[in-house]
């Protein structure tokens, strides 16, 4: 492929000699679980995120799953969750004993429909868990409301939206508590599996760091049936690296994005992502629908362009629930299963690679409406 989906090599080599300085510093330490580069990433994270408070995780689904046990929500309580998001969010709730309650997306921005929320809630919820799903952050003063009238705990899944804004409050601070992933394809990846916790909430983020060590506080004591969930040094020491570059990797996908929505403005069959009022999402991902989205993305890859889908099956159809939520229907989730496509995007690629995509998106949409109307 000439234009790739995702590069997660581009960064490593962008910044190759400082980022192995540093596994060499923590290979030379001899301490290989927790240690300095761990504590000095939860602060930079924190930091940048705006909260007090980050406590380094195994990957982003212990995080969600940290954060639920946290409050200790399990067996018998419900948490309301997208029909629209990638499966971890739902995994998260069931691990815990939970169940996932699903809300369809708002079809304009395909996060959750923040006005169809009230009828989900029952007298078992316990959590909403919004998705800023794409790197488009979920406007919060609704939830807030929510949370508040009905005694519930807003747990933000920010796997996909580092840095992203609601005004001038950033991911990670929308809510009492936040899942974050550093997945190497997400905004800001690790060189393997990392995840983190950011609350304001002291006491919370205690508990949590005592959940992820084997439920232990202390050497000998085990208060709890915990986890060995804890971001590795090695990762922390490379993500302290790339931290400082991700606003300006942001601020690519953000070039990008403009361009894709300015040359694909009114091109026939496409629907383009939208941006809800007051926010500053980070385009993780650039999603656009088309209902011959099979026909487009294969006339694209003809041309050289790799695309994504996210995601081509909706979890209440996947093996994992499809038993549970058998006569379960989220008619707009399922439309977008069917018409959605991702363009390539990330700071690999540039502002011309990004015009040329388009112009070749532009065509095939074109070739596709004549195709139909012949
Ligand atoms: C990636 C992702 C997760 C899970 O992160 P991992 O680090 O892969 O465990 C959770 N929720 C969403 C929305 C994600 O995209």
């Amino acid at each position: 492929m000439k234009y790739q989906f995702l590069d997660v090599g581009f960064t490593y080599r962008s910044l190759k000699e400082e980022m192995d300085a540093a596994v060499r510093g923590v290979l030379d330490s001899g301490i290989y679980i927790g240690g300095e580069p761990v504590a000095a990433f939860e602060t930079a994270f924190a930091d940048y995120c705006g909260a007090n408070h980050c406590v380094g995780v195994g990957n982003g689904l212990d995080a969600l799953v940290l954060a639920l046990r946290a409050y200790g929500i399990g067996a018998g309580d419900e948490v309301i969750v997208p029909a629209n998001t990638f499966i971890a969010t739902w995994i998260a709730v069931a691990q815990v004993g939970a169940t996932p309650v699903p809300v369809d997306a708002d079809p304009a921005t395909m996060n959750i429909d923040l006005a169809a929320i009230p009828a989900a809630i029952t007298d078992r919820t316990k959590a909403i868990m919004p998705v800023h799903l794409y790197g488009a952050p979920v406007p919060h003063e609704t939830l807030q409301d929510l949370a508040r009238q009905h005694g519930l705990v807003l747990i933000e899944d920010a796997a996909q939206a580092h840095g992203a804004q609601v005004g001038k409050a950033r991911t990670g601070t929308l809510g009492h508590v936040a899942g974050f992933s550093f997945y190497p394809g997400k905004n800001l990846g690790a060189f393997g599996d990392g995840g983190a916790v950011v609350t304001d909430n002291a006491e919370l983020a205690d508990r949590i760091r005592m959940l992820g060590n084997y439920g232990s506080r202390e050497k000998y004591n085990h208060e709890s049936v915990g986890y060995n969930s804890r971001l590795d040094p090695l990762q922390a020491a490379m993500l302290s690296v790339k931290l400082p570059m991700m606003d300006a990797w942001n601020a690519q996908r953000r070039r990008i994005a403009s361009i894709y929505s300015a040359a694909l403005d009114g091109a026939p069959g496409l629907t383009l992502p939208s941006v809800a009022e007051g926010t500053e999402p980070v385009w993780h991902l650039y999603v656009l629908r088309h209902p011959r989205r099979d026909a487009l993305k294969e006339a694209l890859a003809a041309r050289g362009v790799a695309t994504g889908m996210h995601y081509p099956i909706a979890n209440h159809r996947s093996g994992a629930f499809a038993d549970s939520f058998a006569s379960a229907s989220f008619p707009v989730t399922e439309e977008i299963c069917q018409t959605c496509l991702s363009l390539p995007i990330g700071p690999h690629l540039s502002e011309d690679d990004a015009r040329a995509v388009a112009d070749l998106v532009n065509t095939a949409a074109h070739d596709i409406a004549t195709v139909e109307t012949l």
